[in-house]
């Protein structure tokens, strides 16, 4: 039977051979776990092969997790949201996260900067960009991007990181990495203006190969890693929320 720690092995061998082959260092592509849907059990037994970095889409359910796991806290596990933020939610995942991947907007970035607590360093954001067009409704459109990046890194109680991108799954490996390489150029772009940025998140389970091929510094993992999700409406998490 398939244990989170064989896969997790599996998924970091994956992006070993896959830096290798792009002639890249794999110390440079940082595996995170994410674990929406998974009770926290499940980020326990990851904790125990080593992981640390984890994203989640909800914020009530990330800080359902985040307290069951507090005794981990020696650990220093590192939280990222990687989901979708609606304005009223700003403040929370201002207050619990270390990371906050989908920046969109400059309305949100500044509810963030503006909602970070002062005795906490300031929380690392990455702008997500929306290169698949009408397929998706989140993130930021390309053309935004170099304003929006301004705009973020201004803000006082940001530190804005790089780039995350979900582009639309499917497609051979070509069209992957041709869709990987609209975010590294972009990426490059906002390098060449002076921004200093050092990560940009794409790859998922199915595409993580073409991303590293392309440059990714963080590839987001969960299938691969916890095994499929049971539908959001059915998770016990959720119906202890609703
Ligand atoms: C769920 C999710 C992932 C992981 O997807 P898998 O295909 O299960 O690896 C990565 N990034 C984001 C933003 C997600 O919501």
């Amino acid at each position: 039977m398939a244990t989170i720690s064989g896969n997790l092995q599996a998924a970091r061998a994956r992006v070993r051979r896959a830096a290798r082959a792009a002639g890249r260092d794999a110390a440079q592509v940082i595996v995170l776990a994410a674990s929406k849907a998974h009770p926290p059990e499940r980020l326990r037994e990851a904790c125990a092969a080593w992981q640390r970095v984890f994203g989640e889409n909800y914020v009530q359910e990330a800080m359902e997790k985040m307290d069951a796991l507090a005794d981990l806290q020696s650990l220093a596990l590192e939280w990222h949201m990687i989901g979708p933020l609606q304005g009223n939610k700003a403040r929370l995942a201002a207050e619990r996260f270390g990371w906050v991947q989908t920046v969109d907007r400059e309305r949100i970035a500044r509810r963030l900067s503006d909602a970070r607590p002062p005795e906490l360093p300031p929380l690392n954001v990455l702008i997500q960009v929306n290169v698949s067009g009408e397929a998706s409704k989140s993130g930021a459109a390309p053309r935004d991007v170099p304003a929006l990046a301004r705009a973020t890194a201004a803000l006082p109680r940001l530190k804005l990181r790089g780039l995350m991108a979900i582009p639309e799954p499917g497609g051979d490996v070509a069209q992957q990495r041709a869709r990987f390489r609209a975010v590294r150029e972009l990426y490059d772009v906002l390098c060449a203006e002076g921004l200093a940025l050092d990560t940009l998140s794409m790859g998922m389970s199915d595409d993580l190969e073409a991303a590293v091929a392309e440059g990714s510094t963080m590839v987001r993992i969960g299938t691969a890693i916890f095994g499929p999700r049971e539908q959001r409406a059915a998770s016990p998490a959720h119906a202890a929320i609703a």
